[in-house]
């Protein structure tokens, strides 16, 4: 029987300079994930908030791996990187539909970098009073923080680059690949992203 021949991932990504993390190696560690976020919750129902449209493949996959009873809710966040007038914040646009008091919240993001975004969204859930506020975010790049931020739950550890994939953008592309990784440096012209 002729045997499948074996495409390089960057053959099939013609776009990517790098791949940082595999398609494999997502698909893993997010049943690991899921796992221990079950583990922590017990039999709660948990209300998960999603920040979009980043997160909306990381979640798909994640809520999967989750056997509690599940909530969810999405909010979109103003984007604040490639604004002609500076935005000192990001903004929270819309409201979400479910109500928070008294609900475990697990808010859910793709990437945690400077972490003023996550700021600006725990505090404004915290106001609803939920029972409790966790935060999960497939990746953390290192040595980025301008403001404190801890996420409780943390898919992998990445460096300072620009990534993209699995839900992750670059001027809206790239969001469908399945795997993360960096882009060609001709097509990164200015890191104008949002
Ligand atoms: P923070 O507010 O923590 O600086 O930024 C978080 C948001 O910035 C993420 O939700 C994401 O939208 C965007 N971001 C930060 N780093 C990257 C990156 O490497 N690639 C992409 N596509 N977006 C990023
Ligand atoms: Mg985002």
């Amino acid at each position: 029987m002729p045997t499948k021949p074996v495409v390089p991932v960057l053959a099939k990504h013609p776009d990517l300079e790098s791949v940082l993390v595999s398609e494999a190696s997502l698909k893993r560690r997010i049943k690991t994930l899921g796992a221990e976020i079950s583990r922590v919750y017990g039999r709660e129902e948990i209300t998960v908030v999603a920040v979009i449209n980043g997160a909306i493949i990381f979640t798909a996959d994640l809520l999967r791996q989750i056997s509690n009873p599940v909530r969810l809710d999405c909010l979109r966040i103003s984007s604040y990187r490639n604004s002609t007038t500076p935005v000192s914040k990001p903004q929270v646009l819309g409201g979400l539909s479910l109500a928070l008091k008294g609900r475990h919240v697990l808010l859910i993001d793709d990437i945690l970098d400077t972490g003023k975004t996550l700021s600006v969204v725990v505090a404004m859930i915290q106001k609803q009073q939920p029972a409790s506020l966790r935060t999960c975010v497939l990746l953390e790049k290192q040595g980025r923080r301008e403001v404190e931020f801890v996420a409780d739950f943390v898919g992998f550890q990445i460096p300072d680059r620009f990534v993209v994939g699995y839900g992750l953008d670059f001027a809206e592309r790239y969001r469908n690949l399945p795997c993360i990784g960096t882009l060609l440096p001709n097509l990164q012209n200015p890191p104008a992203f949002g």
